[in-house]
Order: C-alpha cells, then structure tokens, then sequence
C-alpha cells in the first residue's frame, strides 16, 4: 500500500536454502538464536517455523505477517498506531483517504455503469473487498444517496475484510453509533445508515452467495495485499538433478515408487532451465550474527523444483518464454487470480463448464440409453445467471503490460524499508498484475470483458475530478484558504502523472458484462448511456 514513494527494489539473495555454515555450525547457531532479540514478536515464530520446516514462499510469508489472526498488520495494529495503519497517522495513505473526491468519482462510475446495464430496479448489491476505514464506501455511498433512483435498488452491502479491528472502524464510519453487531452464520451483520439496507462483513470472498443479482465490486489496494509467489528460472546443475531425481522417489513397503510431478516431462531435468522458487530464509547476519539493522529474513533460491514452482508457473503461457531465459524472474499470484476470477463469475455467470469439468465429465463413463441425467444440484442452479449484469472496478498500484519483478516492498511509518524488516509491523505488498487478472477474468466467465488498464489521472479526469475539485474550492468561504489548498493539493496529488505520481503509479481496470465490445465503461474511453 505505499504510492507515490520511490519503490524500493529488493534485491535478491542467491544463497541456497541451507547456507553451508548454517549446517556446520547448527549447535551455535541454535543457542544464538534462542538469545535474540526479535524486531517483533512474529519475527521470532515465523523464525522458529523456518528452522524446523526450512524456507517459506512468499506467499507464506506475506499471509502470515498481514492477516495472522494474532500477530498480524492488518489483523492486530500495533498498540502505538492502532487502527491508524494507513492515513495520515498511519504508515502509508490511501487515495480515498487523501480526498473525499476519489470516493465521489467512483460513486459516480458505479451509476454510469447502472444506467448502462438498464438501470435494473431491484437486485444491486454493493461489494468491497478490503475496505480498510471504509472511508471510499462511505463516499460511495454518500454520492449515490443523491440519486434515490439508484440508491433504492441496493439490496445488500457485503464488505470482505480480513480485520476485526477494521471491520469495527468501518462500522463506525458505515452504521449509526448504537447499531448492532449481529454475528450470522457467514460472518457479521450491521445496517447501513446511508441507505438503510444491511452491512454483511466477510473474511473472504467465497463465503457470499452466488446469485442472480447485480453485483458492483470494489477493489482498492487489495490486490496488492494478496500473497505472491516468486520464481526464477535457471539451468540445474548436475548435483541439483541428482538431488531431483531422489526427490522424485519415494520409499513405500513394495519399493522405490516415482512421483508423479504435473508439468514434469522425461527431459524436464535434463534440458532446458526451470523454475525454482524464491524462498523466505532466516538471514543470518541478523539471527547469527546479531548485526544490526539486518532483516531477520532474506530471500533464498530453493535448490531444486517444489510442488509450486511445477504448477504454478504453468498457469499462464505468458511465463513460457521467460522460462527459456535462464535468469528470468516471475511473480505470480494465485490467490488475486483466484478473487478476480470469483468477480467475473458473480458479474457474467459461471462457464457452461470449464475445462476441468469437461475433463471430469469424459472420465465418467456415458449414460445408458433411457437412464434419467441427475439434476443439477441446488448450487449449480445458484450459479446460473439469466443475464450477466454488475461491474467490478479494480484500483491499484502494478505493472500494465509486463509481469511484476522484485516488486515485494515493506513501508513503515511513511518510509521504505525490507519487506523482512519488522514482521507484522510494517506493510508488505507487491506490484498488481494487471494483465494477469485481466487474463483470470476472462477465462473463469464469458459473461465478462474487461477494459483497461488505464492510468489513474486519465481515469479520474475523464470522471470530472478538475470540475469537482474547483467546485468543492469555491463553496468554501475565502476565510477557509487552508481548506481549500489541501482540497487542491490533495486531487491534483491523485492524478500527477510525474514518475512517481499516482495518476501514474496508479490504474483502474474495470470488468463489464460482455458486450462484443461494443459499448466502453466511462473512463475507458466510453461515454455516459442510459
Ligand atoms: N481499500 C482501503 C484499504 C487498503 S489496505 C483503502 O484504500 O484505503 C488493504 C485492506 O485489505 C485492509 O482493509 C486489509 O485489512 C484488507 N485485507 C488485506 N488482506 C486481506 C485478505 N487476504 N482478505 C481480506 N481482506 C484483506
């Protein structure tokens, strides 16, 4: 979640996952670590797990020190800065936390998009996937109220949020003082005060219903909150084949018994680089050591292929050619793809059957003629949609066209530091993929198209936000100069297009029921309709 900072690039270590000495001095270094004083108190568990099960991915590692129910950043703030992580107390600050304008503007994009689709009277529900302090659904909701014949539709608000902590903060901005906090079988349950309608909280997003309803979907700086895996590829050498191919035999009662590796082919150890994932490894310099200022973790190669490197690389012919290029590095992050492909299901209605199923259904053996085919279940028929209708909008810091490298970062306190610095007290996240969940989109429905990525100034111009950046100024008496220099200051800061801008930094991808291209969403080069 930092912007407008410079990104710091990490670079990476290319030590193998045991360094030798580690092994040759076990002894000492077991007692050394047990004096240590850790960074924080997640630094010493995850280092305690990195020695009894050896590195972790990424991914591990970023799961644990963001969402870890006890001891991580979003989950437990710091008792220093409690629900302040982000604003201007905090460590970093959000768009909607710098002006109320870019709520305002994604409010108006949202009835754009209705009036596109019909205006549907009944059936709208609002959704948010990490709403933070809830300050951007509170201007959503704020703006919409202005238009009673769009407001009126929304049935439900659903709000999926990792956080207690957060989740009571946008319960304070989103419900009256004494609303209630009513605990349902999905999560938790409170009324909105804009609109009336209820508040449905959610830690993930595969526990909202599927429905037939029209969904519109928020994602800003969630995305890059989501766990990444990194991978490099190299030529292996021939101890690392060796160790491979013992890797690859397991001992049962009958004898050595081959591993049956996806994405493993009779050459595949003996031509050609591979993938080897980046791991998370305990740096020794600090947990040994004891130098300060080091990361208590480093990156370190994994030697030879895991189970992750095998499949997950393979998810997208994008990673193809980059394989060939020994030295080539990927990050690749399974869990947006998974969330993006849950908004373009909920927007444009499930495949007919995706390939999976039709790989399924030609293992099972053919019916007999008469035999009755069995219904579809309850939860098939949940995931019919008569037509796809909703939207999603998607607003984030990443790369356009080319795939995200050495982008993990950490950021404490407005300024950047190793993303192995602080665990759980600092923030860590990675550049958004954007093409990447353009392509998860549009693979998991035919209902949808997506548009863009564009920049974020070229986003918000074309929303108004000049014109009601100006407007917000000169209701302002002139007594108020300072208001309305942060007013100013604070739009224009949304869409400078300087190197380290955010109107540059920043894009918006948007997801659209399918339309053979024929209509483009405002702000994506298409007009307002309906
Ligand atoms: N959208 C807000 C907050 C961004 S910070 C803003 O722009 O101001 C990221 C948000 O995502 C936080 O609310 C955090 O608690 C939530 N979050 C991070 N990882 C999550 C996960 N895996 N599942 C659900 N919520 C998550």
């Amino acid at each position: 979640m930092n912007h407008g900072l410079k990104r710091g690039t990490q670079h990476l270590s290319k030590q193998c996952c045991q360094p030798r000495f580690l092994r040759a001095r076990s002894r000492r270094y077991i007692s050394d670590i047990v004096k240590k004083e850790w960074s924080t108190p997640l630094a010493k568990i995850l280092a305690d797990a990195i020695r009894t099960t050896g590195p972790i991915s990424i991914a591990a590692y970023m799961r644990q020190v963001l969402t870890n129910p006890d001891a991580g950043y979003y989950t437990t703030p710091s008792s220093q800065s409690k629900t302040e992580v982000f604003g201007k107390k905090g460590d970093f600050i959000t768009s909607p936390e710098i002006t109320q304008v870019f709520g305002e503007l994604v409010g108006i994009w949202t009835l754009t998009e209705w009036m596109a689709q019909g205006r549907p009277q009944n059936g709208v529900e609002l959704i948010e996937v990490g709403p933070g302090k809830g300050t951007l659904m509170g201007d959503i909701l704020r703006t919409i109220g202005n238009f009673k014949s769009f407001s009126n539709t929304i049935e439900t608000i659903y709000l999926v949020e990792a956080s207690a902590p957060l989740r009571e903060v946008q319960k304070g901005v989103l419900c009256e003082p004494d609303a209630v906090l009513e605990e349902i079988d999905i999560g938790y349950r409170a009324i909105n005060k804009h609109t009336g309608v209820p508040i449905v909280w959610v830690e993930d997003i595969r526990l909202l219903p599927y429905n037939d309803k029209t969904p519109f979907i928020f994602a800003h700086e969630f995305f890059d909150a989501l766990p990444i895996h990194a991978f490099e590829s190299v030529l292996p050498s021939p101890e690392s084949e060796q160790k491979q191919q013992q890797q690859q035999q397991i001992m049962t009662p009958t004898g050595p018994v081959e591993l049956n590796q996806p994405g493993k082919t009779n050459n595949s150890t003996s031509s050609g680089p591979q993938w080897r994932e980046l791991m998370v490894a305990l740096n020794h310099k600090s947990v040994i050591e004891d130098v300060k200022d080091e990361p208590e973790f480093q990156l370190s190669r994994a030697k030879i292929s895991t189970p992750n490197s095998l499949i997950l690389p393979e998810i997208s012919k994008r990673y193809k050619y980059l394989k060939s290029q020994a030295g080539s590095i990927i990050e690749v992050s399974p869990e947006s793809r998974i969330y993006v492909a849950d908004f373009a299901r909920r927007i444009g209605g499930f495949n007919n059957s995706t390939s999976s199923e039709q790989a399924l259904k030609k293992k099972l053996p053919n019916r007999k003629p008469g035999e009755v085919p069995p219904k579809p279940s309850k939860i098939e028929n949940q995931k019919k949609k008569a037509r796809p209708s909703g939207a999603a909008l998607i607003l984030d810091y990443g790369t356009s066209s080319t795939i995200p490298v050495n982008s993990l970062r950490g950021i404490r306190q407005h300024t950047n530091v190793s993303p192995f610095a602080f665990p759980g007290q600092a923030d860590v996240s990675a550049d958004v993929d954007f093409t990447g969940l353009a392509e998860a989109a549009i693979e998991a429905s035919e209902g949808v198209e997506v548009h863009g990525p564009v920049d974020q100034a070229d986003f918000l111009h074309s929303l108004g936000i000049a014109e009601r950046g100006e407007q917000l100024i000169s209701a302002l008496s002139d007594a108020d100069k300072e208001k309305q220099r942060n007013i100013e200051t604070g739009w224009k800061r949304l869409v400078d297009k300087g190197p380290n801008g955010m109107g540059k930094l920043y894009k918006a991808l948007a997801i659209v029921p399918e339309n053979g291209g024929r209509r483009r969403p405002v702000g994506f080069g298409g007009g307002v309709v309906g």
